[in-house]
């Protein structure tokens, strides 16, 4: 699977996808991430890649000549499944459309910043757009990492222990259980017994149980349907 991220700030996704399973991900050849800096793509003097508002107003909005050279340069070069624009008014992620996203080949990932970017930009090349939640952050960066993230952890051969995606928050109806390692007495704070038992089927049975509990406690809409 290839991402293909188009950002004015490339310095910001370095370190999120240099580590742990994302960077073993790259380095197993299963994921692919491509990190483009817009300011490649201005082809005025100063680079710049924004401009002022039409109609006034505050802010700068990113200009569509920059952003349709790099996605036009890479459609040219392989199909896309999806472009997607981190946006505060995209649809909420969720777990779901993690698992949907992670069965497709090629995505490419467009970061916003300033005020936004030039609504024809989005009108034109833009198949999906994307929120992380109702709150607005500086730039699209941050959530593209994030979601980049919870995509390419879902892609077999990925994680090690494969059953480990699929016990986690979300990916059924019920949150994960509570988990618990060495040592077993931490200052009088016991793991609970069962978990010490080597007794398979008491143990799942266990966290099942832990898992409706916290459920219900927690996220009673999960529960709901
Ligand atoms: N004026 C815009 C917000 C711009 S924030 C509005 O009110 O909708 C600048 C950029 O940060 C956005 O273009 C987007 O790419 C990114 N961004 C900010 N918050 C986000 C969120 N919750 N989810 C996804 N992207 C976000």
């Amino acid at each position: 699977m290839r991402f293909d991220i188009i950002t004015v700030l490339p310095a910001l996704l370095e370190s999120p996808f240099a580590h742990s399973i994302l960077q073993r991900a790259q380095n197993k050849g299963i994921a692919e991430i491509v990190v483009h800096s817009l300011r490649d793509y201005a082809s005025n003097k100063q680079k710049s890649v924004d401009d002022y508002p039409y109609g006034g107003g505050s802010g700068m909005v990113m200009s569509i000549e920059p952003f349709a050279k790099c996605i036009e340069l890479l459609k040219s070069q392989r199909e896309y499944d999806d472009v997607i624009f981190m946006s505060p008014d995209g649809v909420t992620f969720n777990q779901t459309a993690a698992n949907e996203l992670s069965g497709l080949k090629n995505i490419m990932v467009l970061c916003g910043h300033y005020k936004g970017i030039d609504q024809r930009i989005r009108d034109l090349y833009v198949t999906r757009e994307i929120s992380i939640g109702d709150y607005v952050l500086s730039g699209g960066e941050l959530p593209a990492a994030v979601i980049v993230d919870a995509i390419i952890r879902l892609i077999p051969g990925v994680l090690n222990d494969e059953t480990s995606a699929l016990s986690d928050s979300f990916q059924g109806e019920l949150l994960d259980a509570p988990v618990y390692t060495r040592p077993a007495d931490w200052k009088g704070n016991k793991v609970p017994d069962v978990l010490l038992s080597g007794h398979e089927a008491k143990i799942n049975e266990w966290r099942h149980e832990q898992a409706l509990l916290r459920t219900q406690a927690r996220r009673p809409d999960l529960l709901e349907d």
